[in-house]
């Protein structure tokens, strides 16, 4: 069902730039930019094919005062973002002009756009599904290249082909199934059994590659979360200096949006690392020594990697072992630094107590070995490939909290069929793994949520 009223929103950033574009969607597009938009032809929008760029003013009505030089387009519905009648207007680029135009609209009868109201009425009115329209934010705020092409890959429809698919088959389980509950005369109880558990396996399978490669995908959207830690003078510094001279992207720096911390985040071969205030990290390796393991965990909370750094050229002591304890509640990769120096005694036992995949022997100061660090980092973040493959990496904490969740009613599915139950109960947990595969795509899904989703994106998306 189409939405009746029509809204407007400055789609382009706020700030100064060459040109800003103001979006009209709904019903009236045309009839609200037709109160404000003259073309120098003298002829209405409406007279032009749809899509094609229109050049004219915008006048304030109210004292038929000239406000900027613009180029208008129209895009009839359904071929457009919304997938209703849509007019956009490029201006310039200042907020001034963006303000008065937008301002003009309302006076023409748009209501306000709600955040993410744009993408909302394509999902509404089915033009995307819902994973589309999360990848929408997605791409917007892409941390590296890696993630704006997976980004990419969801909003082109990848993700919702295969969830689609996948939610096919299941269906065809459940008809199966309520046919032979209908007709148990026709016994077709021993087929359907063995045929059911393979088919309930082969689709829990498929789920099981997609959670497998989402770890990738989270990390490549919101960064790998590291720690460096060593007790004073091991190198700590000189590495986060190294790794920042690897560095070949530009460096962010912007308030975490769920935290007050300043982050740092480097793109180390593509692999975006987000660093939580460099500064605080050299603080809190010294409380290792101050405060023991338990305070340094907490510091650790929201780090999934820590990098632990010894000096190779000196023996271990009672300090190091501290800081091996804590890096081992996590994922970890032991360092032993200054191997211009000799660190050969040291790396020998730490691969020996560790083994060798999680130790590497580098130099901060000469920069020897830090290829092998970029190396484990990036098997770390994509596996055994080692690089980014054209499977589907999902991103979306939500996806992958549905999909484990599908999972899990497959695999009750599974038990519920070996251990011979009726129908009926196979019946509920494959329609429950349906439902939830359907959450994400949005087939199945409260308002609610699909509300609270939207809510996320910005104004004018
Ligand atoms: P932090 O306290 O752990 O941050 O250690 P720093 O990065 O400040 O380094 C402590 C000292 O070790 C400094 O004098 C560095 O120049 C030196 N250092 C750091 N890395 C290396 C290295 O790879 N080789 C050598 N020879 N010295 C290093």
């Amino acid at each position: 069902m189409m939405a009746e009223d029509t809204i407007s929103a400055v789609i382009t950033a706020l700030g100064q730039g060459a040109v800003g574009i103001v979006r009209i969607s709904g019903p009236n597009a045309l009839a609200v930019s037709g109160k404000l938009f003259r073309a120098a032809s003298g002829k209405n929008l409406a007279d032009y094919s749809s899509h094609t760029m229109v050049y004219g003013h915008i006048y304030d009505l109210q004292d038929n005062s000239l406000v900027d030089e613009v180029l208008a387009v129209y895009m009839d519905a359904p071929h457009s973002y919304t997938a209703e009648d849509v007019v956009e207007i490029q201006c310039h680029g200042s907020m001034q002009a963006l303000r008065k135009i937008l301002s003009l609209t309302y006076a023409a009868g748009a209501k306000p756009a709600e955040r993410g109201e744009f993408t909302k009425r394509a999902f509404l009115n089915g033009r995307i599904d819902l994973t589309q329209a999360e990848a929408v934010m997605d791409i917007i705020s892409s941390r590296s290249e890696a993630s704006l092409k997976l980004a990419a890959r969801q909003q082109n429809g990848e993700l919702a082909g295969v969830l689609h698919n996948l939610r096919r088959q299941l269906l065809d389980i459940v008809v199966c199934l309520e046919a032979a509950i209908d007709y148990p005369e026709e016994d077709i109880e021993e087929i359907t059994f063995g045929e059911v558990k393979k088919k309930i396996l082969e689709v829990g399978a498929n789920i099981s590659d997609l959670l497998n490669n989402a770890h990738t995908g989270r990390i490549l959207r919101d960064g790998l979360r590291t720690a460096i830690i060593g007790r004073p003078n091991v190198g700590k510094s000189s590495l986060l200096n190294a790794l920042l001279k690897e560095e070949r992207a530009i460096v962010s720096e912007y308030a975490g949006t769920t935290r007050d911390v300043i982050e740092e985040q480097l793109l180390i071969d593509g692999v975006p690392l987000v660093l939580s205030d460099t500064a605080g990290i050299r603080k809190s390796d010294d409380y290792v020594e101050q405060l023991g393991v338990k305070k340094t965990l907490e510091l650790l909370k929201d780090t999934e990697l820590v990098i632990c750094v010894v000096d190779g050229n000196e023996d271990l002591i009672a300090e190091d072992e501290e800081i091996f304890k804590t890096a081992a509640t996590r994922p970890y990769v032991i360092i032993v630094n200054k191997s211009d120096l000799n660190v050969a005694a040291t790396f020998d036992i730490l691969k020996q107590r560790f083994g060798s995949n999680k130790v590497i022997a580098l130099s901060a100061k000469t920069g020897v070995g830090m290829d092998e660090l970029f190396d484990w980092l990036k098997s770390y973040v994509y596996g055994d490939k080692g690089t980014l493959s054209s499977g589907i990496y999902v991103q979306n904490a939500r996806h992958e909290e549905l999909l484990r969740q599908a999972l899990q009613s497959l695999t009750d599915a599974g038990q519920a069929v070996s251990d011979g139950m009726p129908y009926d109960c196979i019946i509920i947990d494959v329609r429950r793994a349906i439902n939830l595969l359907g959450e994400i795509t949005g087939d199945t899904i409260p308002d609610e949520i699909i509300n609270e989703i939207f809510s996320r994106f910005c104004i004018g998306k």
